[in-house]
């Protein structure tokens, strides 16, 4: 039994072993006592009260308490041979080792031998009389009329004994009035009348004259339809059995009740019981619908099952399994539960508390749905408590439960607080039926409202799937299992979805967690190879080229530049080819690492290419190439020739270039799309650098890389300035080697960022972020101002940006020199206006995204983003990255009203850090993985049960793994399920994948 969390958790300790130990009967109403007084609200004196608690006598302690006797029950003396199981402790008596006993007046104990006689009919007979089991395995039942003959049923098969004042009580009760129907049952069918009742009172359920028998006459077949009628004497038990089972329903034209097909397994099993003949085409229908699956064991065998092959799952189901995305077994079978529910230490609802997650069973005693406001509100008893539990928008809800059906619940708890009493309360929670089949540990699926899929759904089809598939092929080479010590893939699926305990879960979940992981990293694996076993170009750079270029740097490398260097150096001399992805953040110094890889190609007799996404980019980087290699001669002993390629090179200066390419005069191209243009051809391109390599497609980047020579492969640096997060970089790039540059350049100051949470003011002159942008410039700085953006279309943006700079030009930045550069104008103006800016003619340069990447004026101190909120954590950390270059102190204003919790996480992670790799794993939490560019063609979207952001050390494994079973099997040649498995899982993106360059 577990407590309300205490507020202060020692007060409550020294008693809970003290509770433990007491009936259900007592501690109930004490426990209620307890409850009306909140837990905050405790003295030291109640908790020393609580901790003498049933020491002295019950009445006494609750009088201590300060609470209300008469809130007890009143133990009622029973005959001294035996008496009852008291709470006061000195009376108790030892109970039978096996049998009933009173506990209260109300109630009796079983004790059954271990197992009992038969565990299934136990079980199913327990839970139909709604009986609780405690810690020590004893059961605690309600004497009532109607679960005598159970109780009768049970003291039988298990030989139990029972105590003369059990005999007593349970004799009472059953010379008492008729018990009231537990709930409403269809009327009596005149067409079939019921031998055993005499006087059938049709509309209602007969009363209970005689004791019910289990066997009882009647016929199980089909309609012309194919629904299943069930037509025999309506006894009692039966109708009871029958009436739990959903989609049930009394047909008075049919006299029978009718079920649809789906429910012939559970309608079997009933008629099995009660002795109810099956028709010839039932038994055959029952027999093709249970036999086991022909399959081969694999995943792609169970794939080829559809989800209708079952008998839990009729069309309509199965429309509304594939709503949900399950359309095969597979599918089926890849649900991971959300959570498992213990039956044996579910919650009582007294314990709950609001505000947390709960699960718990309870028993409906009210069922009240209203269909004008589409409202269906249940209340839920355990004895302990009551719940109540609304649904909005679903009347089907009602359907499918009947007052008295015991059900498993589980989701957040709140509570509804009036002027004098509180009541606990949950909206829309997971609600199933819990019948005889139920596991001790149920596992709790995601289910859907939408598509209108339960758990209760997901559980029936797994399990119906399990009995029918025999053995599933466990593909993982041996050795892999053994070393990481995973359990085999048969178990893992069986112990996920019916676990004989919780503790097993995870390790079968990891199990098939890893299995996905391992997929994906040896498809990456087997394409990194695929790529490394191409003819490739082996550098050598003893001409001194790039030692010359690092000495004539104004400063030293820094260490991480070092170090990236050294790598993407040693890919070069490599004979094979190489194709690295080189990350860093925003300013850390990625340019020169590609400059120095497009000297290495010259150094070594050889050209270079450099295609970055945008002109001004690609004008950028030329002219930093330019610059930088004054004075450095090629191993001819000429002078370096650069060009820079595009859309605005026409004419016969291009045709001069074309031909300087082709017959290898010309050392590096650096260019746009431009580059890729079918008449551009390399006389010998040995090197491949891509900028902001996402924002070129596959082919792009293929294009550029076939202009290489006939059957080799150049190497390969592609960068990007968007620092990914480790998970991301080992699966979206996980064919890649990966190069990180995590140092920043010395002598940066940090940029300051803050957020202004109101939409800025254009007109007004005063105010931030206009006061320190004026500042700045009056200081000899300038400033970017970054216009909203606009989703509709680039035109919109150019105009949007227009206006901006105009009120701001006439309003809050009057007086100053403002330039604005947006994606509609021509280049050249466009570079223009960029020049002008970088040479300090203008003050403050408007603009739209165009300046995300790339945009170097050392000068600029100061960024503004208007509209801050349309952006992404990313794109803003890009365009802070545009300050913060040079020595002086640099400022970042964020300016918008965020009303939405993710666009205000994303400020506050802005302000709080500057730290690229930092915030992108803050951008994949908000975001998820599923969001990161060229997931799709990732395979990561395919991972049904493994969780990135939950898995990263099972990744690592992976990883390792693949790699292991790789060296020793390079094509999986020796496990042929797993590679079958690897195409099946990322299906047509497998080709992607194989062929991304
Ligand atoms: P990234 O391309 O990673 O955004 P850049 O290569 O543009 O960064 O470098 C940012 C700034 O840092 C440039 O002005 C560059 O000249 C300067 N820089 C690069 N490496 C160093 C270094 N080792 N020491 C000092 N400054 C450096």
């Amino acid at each position: 039994m577990s407590l309300p969390p205490p507020s202060r958790p020692n007060a409550w300790q020294p008693i809970r072993s003290i509770l433990e130990d007491i009936p259900g009967e007592y501690l109930t109403p004490l426990l209620a006592a307890l409850a009306r007084k909140p837990l905050e609200e405790w003295t030291q004196r109640d908790a020393d009260n609580a901790t003498r608690l049933f020491q002295g006598s019950l009445r006494e302690t609750v009088e201590n308490l300060g609470w209300d006797p008469d809130l007890l029950p009143t133990p009622q003396p029973t005959t001294a041979s035996s008496p009852p199981h008291m709470p006061n402790g000195e009376q108790r008596t030892e109970l039978p080792t096996i049998g009933i006993s009173l506990l209260s007046p109300t109630s009796v104990t079983i004790r059954f031998a271990e197992p009992p006689a038969d565990p299934d009919e136990t079980r199913r007979i327990l839970t139909r009389i709604n009986a609780n089991r405690d810690l020590n395995k004893i059961w605690t039942i309600e004497i009532r009329k109607e679960h005598i003959e159970d109780l009768r049923t049970l003291v039988k098969d298990n030989k139990l004994s029972v105590t003369p004042e059990a005999v007593a009580a349970l004799k009472e009760a059953w010379n008492s009035s008729p018990a009231p129907a537990a709930r409403p049952a269809p009327p009596a069918p005149p067409a079939a009348p019921a031998p055993l009742f005499p006087t059938p009172a049709p509309a209602q359920i007969p009363a209970v004259t005689v004791p019910p028998v289990e066997r009882t006459n009647g016929r199980v077949s089909f309609t012309e339809r194919g629904q299943i009628l069930v037509k025999a004497a309506p006894t009692k038990p039966l109708v009871d059995a029958l009436t739990r089972l959903s989609g049930l329903r009394w047909n008075d034209h049919m006299a029978g009740w009718l079920a649809p097909q789906s429910r012939l397994a559970d309608i079997a099993a009933i008629s099995e019981t009660f002795g109810l003949t099956l028709e010839k085409e039932v038994e055959q229908a029952l027999h093709d619908r249970t036999k086991p699956f022909v399959f081969n064991g694999t995943l792609e065998g169970l794939r080829e099952i559809p989800l209708t092959a079952l008998a839990s799952v009729d069309a309509k189901k199965a429309e509304r399994f594939a709503d949900f995305g399950v359309e095969n077994i597979f599918d089926a079978l890849m649900l991971i539960p959300r959570r498992y529910i213990d039956r044996s230490s579910t919650q009582r609802i007294i314990d709950l508390v609001p505000g947390t997650d709960a699960a718990f069973i309870g028993k409906i005693d009210r069922i009240n749905a209203d269909a004008h406001r589409r409202m269906v509100r249940f209340d839920i008893t355990d004895g302990s408590a009551k719940i109540s539990l609304t649904y909005f928008n679903a009347l089907w809800q009602a359907k499918r439960f009947r007052i008295g059906d015991q059900v498993i619940i589980s989701g957040k708890v709140d509570e509804w607080v009036g002027e004098t009493r509180r009541a606990l309360q949950m909206a829309n929670p997971m609600m199933d039926p819990l019948t005889q089949e139920t596991l001790p540990i149920i596992p709790i699926y995601p289910q859907s409202d939408k598509s209108r899929v339960t758990t209760w759904d997901i559980h029936q089809a797994v399990k119906e799937i399990l009995s029918r598939i025999g053995t599933i092929i466990d593909p993982l080479p041996p050795f892999i299992k053994e070393r990481y010590n995973f359990m085999d893939r048969h178990d893992a699926i069986r112990i996920m979805h019916t676990p004989d305990t919780v503790q097993q879960t995870e390790d079968a979940r990891t199990r098939l967690a890893f299995d996905e992981l391992l997929c994906l990293q040896s498809a990456l694996l087997m394409s990194k190879y695929g790529v490394e076993s191409e003819q490739g170009i082996q550098h050598s750079l003893d001409n001194g080229m790039t030692e010359q270029f690092i000495n004539n740097l104004p400063w030293p490398l820094t260490g991480a530049q070092d170090r990236v260097w050294w790598e993407v150096r040693n890919g070069l001399t490599a004979s094979h080819p190489m194709h690295r992805l080189l990350q860093g953040d925003v300013g850390s110094g990625k340019t020169l690492v590609a400059l120095l890889t497009l000297l290495s190609a010259v150094e070594s007799d050889h050209q270079a290419a450099l295609m970055a996404p945008t002109e001004i980019l690609a004008t950028q980087l030329y002219n930093e190439l330019v610059e930088r290699t004054e004075g450095i001669l090629t191993p001819y002993g000429e002078a370096l020739k650069i060009v820079l390629v595009t859309n605005k090179l026409r004419g016969k200066a291009r045709q001069a270039v074309l031909d300087g390419l082709a017959d290898g005069s010309i050392n590096v191209a650096v260019g746009t799309h431009a580059l890729i243009v079918g008449d551009v051809n390399f006389r010998s391109l040995s090197a491949v650098v891509i900028d902001e390599q996402h924002r070129f497609g596959v082919e792009q980047r293929a294009a550029l890389r076939a202009k290489g020579p006939e059957g080799i492969r150049p190497d390969m640096l592609v960068m990007t300035a968007t620092p990914i997060p480790r998970t991301a970089a080992m699966t979206v790039f996980g064919d890649l080697d990966v190069s990180v540059i995590d140092e920043m350049p010395p002598g940066r100051t940090p940029i300051k960022t803050s957020w202004i949470d109101k939409a800025p003011d254009l007109d007004g002159m005063f105010g931030e972020p206009w006061d320190t942008i004026r500042r700045e410039v009056d200081k000899g700085h300038q400033a970017y101002v970054v216009c909203p953006l606009v989703e509709e279309s680039e035109k919109m943006q150019a105009a949007n940006a227009t206006e901006t700079c105009e009120e701001l030009r006439e309003g809050a930045l009057y007086g100053l020199r403002l330039g604005l550069v947006h994606g509609q104008q021509k280049p050249e103006e466009r570079g223009e206006i960029m020049n002008q800016f970088r040479n300090g003619d203008l003050d403050v340069l408007v603009a739209t995204t165009v300046i995300e990447v790339g945009v170097n004026v050392p000068n600029s101190t100061i960024i503004t983003i208007l509209d801050c909120g349309r952006f992404g954590i990313a794109q803003l950390h890009q365009l802070r990255g545009r300050v913060g270059r040079g020595r002086a102190e640099s400022e970042c204003i964020l300016v918008g009203r965020c009303t939405s919790q993710d666009s205000r996480s994303r400020m506050e992670a802005l302000c709080a850090s500057t730290d690229g790799f930092y915030l992108s794993e803050v951008d994949l939490e908000l975001r998820g993985h599923g969001s990161l560019f060229g997931t799709a063609q990732s395979g990561v979207s395919d991972l049904k049960v493994a969780d990135l952001n939950t898995d990263k050390k099972l990744l690592d494994v992976a990883r390792r793994a693949a790699e292991e079973a790789l060296a020793l099997d390079p094509n999986y040649a020796n496990s042929p399920e797993l590679k079958q498995e690897i195409i099946a899982m990322l299906g047509e993106s497998a080709e992607a994948w194989l062929g991304k360059s």
